[in-house]
C-alpha cells in the first residue's frame, strides 16, 4: 500500500510519522521521477499553498499529479492541501488543481484565531482532536461533495469521491483515525 506524500514544502514529515505508526509504506514526492513508482494514494500536506503551486509548476509535478488525481487516485489534502484541491477559493483566482467541488476561504479565522486546537465530530469516527494552523474552512460545497465535519458552523472536512480534505491537521495529533479512514479509501479503491 505505498502512499506518495508531496514533500516539496510544509508539514510532510508528520504525515510520514503517522503512516509509520500505521505500518503503511510511503515515499516522498519531490520531483517528476518519484512518480515512476506505483502509488495507491497521495497526501498533500499543510504548508503554504501559493508556494506549493509555484514549486509544483517549477518542478514539473503539477500536470502529472493533476492527471493522477483526475484519473481517480485517492488523495488526502490537509489545510494547504485542501486549498490545492479546491475548485474555488474566495477572493482569488490563484488556484491549484481545482479538482474538488468546494469553495474554500483561505486564512479564514483571521489573525487572532489563526491557530487553535479543539475537538470535533468527524463523520463515522466520532469526536477527534483537531489542530488548526492559519487554516482555511470550506465556504460552500457543490457537486458530489459530502460534509464530514463542522466546527463553529464552518465545514472543516469533506469528501468527494476519492478526494478527502481536512482544514485541520490530524497528523499533528496522536489520533490516527483520519489517516486510517484515508487508508481504507485507498484499499477499497484498489479492490474495485
Ligand atoms: N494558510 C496556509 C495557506 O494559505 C495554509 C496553512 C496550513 O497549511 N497550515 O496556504
Amino acid at each position: 500500500m505505498p502512499i506518495g506524500i508531496l514533500a516539496i514544502q510544509g508539514a510532510f514529515r508528520e504525515h510520514e510519522m503517522t503512516l509509520d505508526r500505521l505500518h503503511v509504506k510511503h515515499f516522498q514526492i519531490r520531483q517528476a521521477k518519484d512518480l515512476d513508482q506505483p502509488m495507491e494514494g497521495l497526501i498533500l500536506p499543510g504548508g503554504e499553498s501559493t508556494t506549493m503551486v509555484k514549486l509544483l509548476t517549477d518542478l514539473k509535478l503539477f500536470e502529472p499529479l493533476l492527471s493522477l488525481i483526475t484519473s481517480g487516485l485517492p488523495v488526502f489534502g490537509t489545510c494547504a492541501g485542501l486549498l490545492l484541491l479546491a475548485k474555488q477559493i474566495s477572493g482569488t483566482d490563484k488556484l491549484g488543481f481545482q479538482t474538488m467541488s468546494i469553495r474554500a476561504k483561505r486564512n479564514a479565522y483571521g489573525r487572532q484565531l489563526g491557530s487553535f486546537a479543539c475537538e470535533g465530530h468527524f463523520a463515522d469516527l466520532g469526536i477527534i482532536p483537531m489542530v488548526f494552523i492559519r487554516a482555511p474552512y470550506i465556504d460552500s460545497i457543490f457537486g458530489k461533495t459530502e460534509i464530514l465535519a463542522i466546527v463553529n458552523d464552518h465545514i472543516v472536512a469533506a469528501r468527494e469521491n476519492q478526494q478527502l480534505v481536512t482544514a485541520f491537521h490530524p497528523e499533528l495529533t496522536n489520533d490516527d483515525s483520519v489517516h486510517k479512514y484515508f487508508i481504507s479509501m485507498c484499499q477499497k479503491n484498489k479492490k474495485s
